[in-house]
């Protein structure tokens, strides 16, 4: 490990810590995965922009890293707290679809996502049917001890394990508040571990199980891929903050009863504030929502996403809108600018070195992954004229490794995205552009104008003075 220690903050513990791993030779960290019965939308997909920060601070601070990021594909009810339908089955039925199907289209979009996100792929990136024989043999071993029947099913009993819900902390009683009650648990935060297929009735996704034919619950698949994958203790869980008040809390008690100890399974808890949009939490379910598609036929580059997200601290929660994301695209291209002068440039004397801009990197991201403030960082060594060009760019693959926004091979024409709803080509606008350039030689203003005015109408901003030249207008 290099620099500065790395603090994390710790939702179990509610403080920052200097995170030790478990195996300074294999850090092992699991990230709570989609419910993949429908797009991500990109509240969802903040979530997982703030685990591969965390990822590749990781790896870049020195430690090899192994990284699970599961799918579900089974179990996640309309509410989480095993109340309602499941999501899978619920969208199966009313798109009239194979749920396989279902399941197997929104997993390949899901990865698609992370590609463009120029997130780094996990490790593993496990599908909870293909532990189902696994989960139910997590289920007999805690059964007797933990748990309870149900005619409906398999029912963990929260009262066996110590401490139950200490993540959830202060929200508990909010949480718990709403978990909508289902007749005969002996304790309102009681979760699923098995649901029984209610008799007469087939679900597309059932199994056989000591307790019934039917479907695990959702909490189950990630205390079982996780010990699979990254052993029963390890370092880091994450997801977004709603799963600090149920589903959290249920793998702790999971991995208690599995383990007949007070271990919590992971080290450490983390947890991504939400995105929000002026109408509240952003959520799948409640039908129109944004996804990556959307803002890139608006017009906008993932990327552009990806540093909105990287412009707030994971902790806070982020206001998505149009203009931030404007804002965010632009101030991208500045940076791809500014990189593309750097290469353009010779060898030029200089009399600094870049190496106290690596500390300031180092020491943002150590401060619970700082990325607003290692943002300023990077505009600042682009920017030093006492840095040779070369060095520079040198630096820049060290911000690019963590930051993730690749800077160093992305070209201002790449960035530009044509949105959908725009009625000229590239090629066009270069041929308009070259004319009024030569108009504008002419003294010919009046023609200069008209044709800014008629690419505007097509839906083209032209910048002029500005090095960014011209853009793709929004049409909101
Ligand atoms: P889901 O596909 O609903 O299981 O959620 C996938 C991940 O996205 C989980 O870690 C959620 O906690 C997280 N998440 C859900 N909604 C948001 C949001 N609006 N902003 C940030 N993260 C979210
Ligand atoms: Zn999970």
């Amino acid at each position: 490990m290099t620099g500065a220690p790395l603090i994390l903050y710790n939702s179990l513990t509610r403080s920052a810590e200097p995170f030790r791993p478990l195996d300074p030779s294999n850090v092992r960290v699991y990230s709570c995965g989609p419910t993949v019965y429908n797009y991500a939308h990109v509240g969802n997909l903040r979530a997982y922009v703030f685990t591969d920060t965390l990822a590749r601070t990781i790896r870049w601070k020195g430690w090899p890293l192994t990284h699970v990021i599961n799918i579900t594909d089974v179990g996640h009810l309309t509410s989480d707290a095993d109340a309602g339908d499941d999501k899978m089955e619920a969208a199966a039925r009313a798109q009239g679809r194979d749920i396989w199907a279902i399941a197997r289209h929104y997993t390949d979009a899901f990865k698609q996502n992370l590609a463009d996100l120029n997130i780094t792929p996990p490790t593993h990136l496990p599908l909870a049917t293909d532990h189902v024989a696994e989960m139910i043999e997590w289920g007999v071993r805690i059964a007797d001890r933990h748990c309870y029947r149900l005619a409906d099913g398999l029912y963990f009993d929260t009262t066996t394990v110590p401490d139950y819900g200490r993540l959830a902390g202060a929200a508990d009683d909010a949480a718990h508040a709403r978990i909508e009650a289902v007749a005969g648990k002996r304790h309102p935060q009681d979760f699923a571990i098995w649901r029984a297929t209610p008799p007469g009735e087939t679900r597309q996704m059932e199994w056989d199980s000591p307790w019934g034919r039917g479907a695990p619950g959702w909490h189950l698949e990630c205390s079982v891929m996780a010990a699979k994958y990254l052993g029963p203790a390890f370092d880091i869980h994450t997801g977004g903050i709603d799963h600090r008040e149920i589903h959290h809390p249920n793998e702790i008690a999971q991995n208690q009863a599995h383990c007949e100890c007070a271990d919590t399974g992971a080290q450490l808890w983390m947890h991504n504030n939400f995105l929000v949009d002026r109408t509240g939490k952003m959520s799948k379910s409640s039908g129109e929502f944004l996804t990556l598609a959307r803002l890139v036929e608006r017009g906008f580059h993932p990327l552009a996403y990806r540093l909105m997200c990287l412009q707030a601290h994971y902790r806070s929660e982020l206001e998505f809108s149009w203009e931030n994301l404007a804002a965010a695209q632009v101030r991208l291209k500045r940076l791809v600018h500014a990189v593309a002068a750097l290469k353009a440039r010779g060898e030029t004397p200089a009399t600094g070195s870049a190496a106290a801009y690596r500390e300031q990197l180092d020491a943002a991201l150590s401060d619970d992954l700082n990325t607003p403030r290692a943002l300023p960082v990077l505009d600042a060594m682009l920017a030093d004229k006492k840095v040779s060009p070369a060095d520079r760019l040198a630096m820049l693959a060290e911000f690019d490794a963590v930051l993730g926004l690749d800077l160093l091979q992305r070209d201002r024409a790449g960035l530009r995205v044509r949105p959908a709803s725009a009625t000229i080509d590239a090629d066009t606008i270069e041929a308009r552009l070259v004319e009024r350039r030569e108009a504008r030689a002419a003294k010919d203003f009046p023609r200069s104008d008209a044709i800014r005015d008629a690419l505007a109408a097509a839906g083209v901003e032209v910048m002029d003075g500005d090095p960014l030249g011209w853009d793709w207008k929004l049409n909101p």
